[in-house]
């Protein structure tokens, strides 16, 4: 129930308006976000690498409607690559990139995003842009996986994509009842694919509403992955889940080195540093930028707990 209000909130633009006036360097703000600036996504991405974690940096924003907004975020992701290149850390170091913050809902021509609309042609083009630097930089770009609406979408631009920079990862939501068979479709060599639960409020035709269902799903999803020849990045902080992927990957005869965990910057910290520690290859997605209200409110709909925190910061800015 309140997950679900605070994913409609995620949505509203008048909460949006109203949180929009706290900067990110705030309270709850600023632990899951590194910062509104590129200096401040360079400054966490040494401090983990400098711990042992990898990191891939988030541009913040999603869902434009506007060209020359999807072309500031593209601009962003550039200045990023530079500044990853002037500290050395574009081996450790990729980019997620949402592909509704850089024109795949440009249009509004009821396609969403599909092949032949405006949105596809937009978002490919861009994430060509960012894919060819990104190489010429020594790393990669993954499409992050929004709400399911877009799924269709996402994959036919990563298909376009791949054709020409076969290094691009994808991602996949365990909550969705399409993606064991998406899992089987991209496990294939070199596909590097991020399974996750899902961020995002679905409909019952689409998803599992259920937990359990969920997290069977997630396992049935990593046996698919595991037991394929693509990069699997098990892209939780589910304790239950992280062990259960060690299983896996042994059982699979998999070294240390062909797959990846990943957690989001400012949860489970120790237990990232725990597992790198281990052998194991960490990922941290580290977001930055002013638009973080929308991935606030989908972290604080994963963990209630920290909404009264959220609130007080909130009110009392007045
Ligand atoms: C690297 C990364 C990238 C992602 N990319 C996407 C994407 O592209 N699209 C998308 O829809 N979603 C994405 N997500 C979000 C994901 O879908 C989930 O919403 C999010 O990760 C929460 O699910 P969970 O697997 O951590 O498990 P949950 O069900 O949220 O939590 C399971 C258990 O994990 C532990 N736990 C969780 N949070 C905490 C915490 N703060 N402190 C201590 N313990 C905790 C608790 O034991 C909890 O019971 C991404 C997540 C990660 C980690």
């Amino acid at each position: 129930m309140l997950r679900s209000s605070l994913l409609a909130l995620a949505a509203s633009a008048r909460a949006k308006r109203l949180a929009g006036t706290m900067p990110g360097s705030s309270g709850i703000v600023s632990r899951f976000v590194a910062g509104e600036t590129v200096d401040d996504a360079i400054r966490v991405a040494r401090e983990l690498s400098g711990a042992g974690l990898r990191v891939s940096l988030d541009h913040l924003g999603e869902g434009t409607l506007d060209r020359g907004q999807a072309e500031s975020t593209v601009a962003a992701y550039l200045e990023a690559l530079d500044a990853l290149a002037e500290v050395d850390l574009t081996r450790d170091a990729e980019l997620s990139i949402k592909l509704s913050a850089i024109g795949q809902a440009l249009g509004g021509d009821g396609q969403a995003g599909r092949r032949g609309s405006e949105g596809h042609r937009v978002a490919l083009d861009n994430a060509r842009e960012v894919c060819l630097a990104a190489r010429n930089a020594g790393t990669t770009v993954t499409l992050d996986m929004e709400d399911h609406t877009t799924t269709d979408s996402t994959l036919e631009v990563l298909t376009d994509l791949r054709q020409d920079f076969p290094e691009t990862g994808a991602v996949l939501q365990s909550q969705l009842r399409r993606t064991e068979a998406d899992c089987r479709d991209l496990a294939s060599a070199g596909s590097r694919v991020r399974l996750c639960k899902g961020a995002y409020e679905e409909p019952a035709s689409a998803a599992y509403r259920d937990q359990v269902e969920v997290d069977r799903s997630y396992v049935r999803c990593l046996k698919v992955l595991m037991n394929g020849a693509g990069y699997p990045m098990v892209a939780t902080h589910d304790p239950r889940l992280v062990r259960i992927a060690g299983v896996l990957a042994e059982r699979a005869d998999r070294d240390p080195a062909s797959y990846e965990f990943q957690m989001l910057y400012g949860v489970r910290p120790d237990e990232q540093l725990r597992l790198a520690a281990s052998g194991s290859t960490v990922r941290v997605y580290v977001p930055y930028g002013d638009q973080w209200y929308g991935y606030l409110m989908r972290r604080l709909a994963e963990r209630p707990a920290n909404v009264a925190f959220f609130a007080r910061s909130l009110v009392s800015r007045g």
